[in-house]
């Protein structure tokens, strides 16, 4: 039988009826004659809610201790959802990342998965069983309970696929598609059929947690083919799959990170990358030389921002400023390499518009414009207007 994974995020599987909806779609991929694994999130924003009572604790929580309370949530919904189809007469088991053999590195909050030994998972299909897997969590090589990051579920789901060689990678969320913004800032955005995992890997890295970053760039190496979808809607959704380079290039999405942060000043460059590694704050941007630095850092997984602030002030003092009232505003396509002329017509864009672009920067793949925190919403608008709403632009 053929191997499907879906992964239910956590809108999906919010309070006890959708939950009871995640099983009955699961059991109907199951009628339909599939192995079923499915992957699951936290309920809503129970995350969120662990993160703030750990806050409430500690300023600068232990990561091992966070790790050790996040994981619950996914356990929460894993649990519930493998009740809820036992009730409908199906058999199923649930397992945590650890019993599922998600072995990662020991980066706590944001570890990455260096292998599965899905032994459990196969054995329990082999017996017939829907398989509930909890999803963003692994185990260290050296045993100790772990997470993959905010968003890590869709990272679970697509290593579980390429593990259990799957015939679907499915990924419902509350949204039908990839679209070309984020459709809650900008209206007019367009769901897109096929994106390469090239651009949706970028996409990711810049900010649009439509899908996991590290579960984009899994899926790339893996060569499997993630479908993006919306629960209990049937539709075409998106397939993120291996695509040749478009020849036309171009903006293919509008992205944005709400906040960031920066950090600009004079340190030496070996000094800051040891301080952001012993903190476990990957840079998506940086600049270094001659003794001037300029880092943009993304904020998800660096609980405890004032105590990184302050250890940061301690180690380079007044030297290297750090802002947290900027964000990120990005335009993704295969090919914008090529020229200038988007940078140019991008600047224009938000300076007509009255949004400050105190950055930028310029890659083959994109081009981020680090602007204020509350303008972000509005740079999205009217970026996805100027470049993706046009006729000429498509
Ligand atoms: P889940 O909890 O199911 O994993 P997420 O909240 O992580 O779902 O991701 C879905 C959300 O991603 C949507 O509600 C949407 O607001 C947001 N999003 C951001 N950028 C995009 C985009 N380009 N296309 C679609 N959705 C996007
Ligand atoms: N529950 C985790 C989060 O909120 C993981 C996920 O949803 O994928 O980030
Ligand atoms: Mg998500």
């Amino acid at each position: 039988m053929a191997v499907v994974v879906q992964k239910y995020g956590g809108s999906s599987v919010a309070d006890i009826p959708r939950v009871k909806r995640v099983a009955q779609l699961a059991t109907g991929a199951r009628r339909a004659g599939d192995d079923v694994v499915v992957v699951v999130s936290a309920m809503g924003k129970t995350t969120d809610g662990l993160l703030k009572q750990a806050h409430e604790v500690s300023a600068n929580p232990d990561r091992r201790e966070l790790d050790m309370l996040l994981t619950v949530g996914e356990r929460i919904s894993m649990a519930l959802l493998a009740m809820a189809i036992k009730d409908l007469g199906y058999d199923a088991i649930s397992f945590t990342g650890s019993q599922s053999g998600i072995i990662t590195n020991d980066t706590h909050s944001d570890a990455r998965i260096m292998e599965v030994r899905p032994t459990r998972i196969q054995d329990a299909l082999r017996a017939g069983k829907i398989v509930i897997v909890a999803g963003y969590q692994g185990v260290s090589t050296r045993k100790e309970v772990t997470t993959l990051g905010r968003g890590g579920s869709d990272t679970t789901a697509v290593a579980l696929a390429a593990a259990l060689n799957a015939q679907r990678c499915e990924i419902y969320s509350d949204v039908d598609g990839v679209y070309t913004a984020d459709p809650r800032l900008a209206q007019a955005a367009i769901r897109m059929d096929v994106l390469s995992h090239v651009e949706m890997q970028e996409m990711a890295e810049a900010g649009a947690k439509v899908l996991n970053a590290q579960a984009v760039e899994w899926a790339r190496r893996a060569g499997i083919v993630i479908h993006a979808l919306k629960t209990g809607e049937p539709g075409p959704g998106t397939r993120v799959e291996p695509a040749p380079p478009r020849a036309s290039g171009g903006v293919r999405a509008v992205v944005q990170r709400a906040r960031v942060l920066w950090l600009s000043g004079e340190a030496r460059a070996d000094e800051l990358l040891a301080f952001l590694d012993g903190h476990h704050a990957p840079a998506d941007l940086c600049w270094l030389g001659g003794g001037r630095v300029t880092a943009l850092l993304p904020l998800e997984n660096l609980h405890g921002l004032e105590v990184f602030a302050a250890q940061l002030a301690e180690k380079f003092g007044g030297r290297l400023e750090a802002h947290t009232r900027f964000g990120a505003v990005s335009l993704v396509g295969d090919g914008l390499g090529a020229s200038h002329a988007t940078l140019g017509s991008a600047l224009r864009v938000l300076a007509e518009a009255g949004h400050p672009v105190h950055h930028a920067a310029h890659s083959a793949l994109r081009i981020t414009l680090v602007t204020d925190a509350d303008a972000v919403p509005a740079a999205v608008a009217v970026l996805h207007r100027a470049f993706l709403e046009t006729p000429a632009a498509r």
